[in-house]
């Protein structure tokens, strides 16, 4: 989408501290972090918010929460735990309108 931040950042066009890239994912560093790590997964495919993926997504969304989980092993090596957050429209806090999970560790997390 050519108005889309986390597109752009995907296509290469807006820099970014990279953590991981595959053919679909690709991690990067909050720019505004929350918490001594907090890491940003997103798919290079543009879907705006959860609310807007559909039953055809079920197999990009699983595999978003299986490279959350490789990457906060094995990059993140957040061995003690972390916290997954997907804030899903503006209701629920999301700025970017396309879908990211949040990886937030490094500390003890409270709400
Ligand atoms: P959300 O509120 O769930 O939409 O989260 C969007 C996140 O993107 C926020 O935590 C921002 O700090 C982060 N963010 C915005 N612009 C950038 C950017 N250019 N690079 C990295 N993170 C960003
Ligand atoms: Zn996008």
């Amino acid at each position: 989408m050519s108005d889309c931040l986390f597109c752009k950042i995907a296509d290469g066009d807006i820099p970014c501290n990279k953590v991981y890239e595959d053919d679909d994912f690709l991690a990067f560093h909050d720019i505004h972090p929350k918490a001594p790590t907090h890491v940003l997964v997103i798919p290079k495919v543009h879907i705006a918010t959860l609310a807007d993926a559909t039953e055809q997504d079920a197999a990009l969304l699983g595999s978003m929460m299986d490279r959350v989980r490789h990457i906060a092993d094995e990059a993140l090596h957040l061995d003690a735990g972390y916290r997954v957050v997907l804030n899903v429209r503006e209701g629920g806090g999301q700025e970017v309108m396309h879908i990211h999970t949040h990886i937030l560790g490094g500390k003890k997390l409270s709400f």
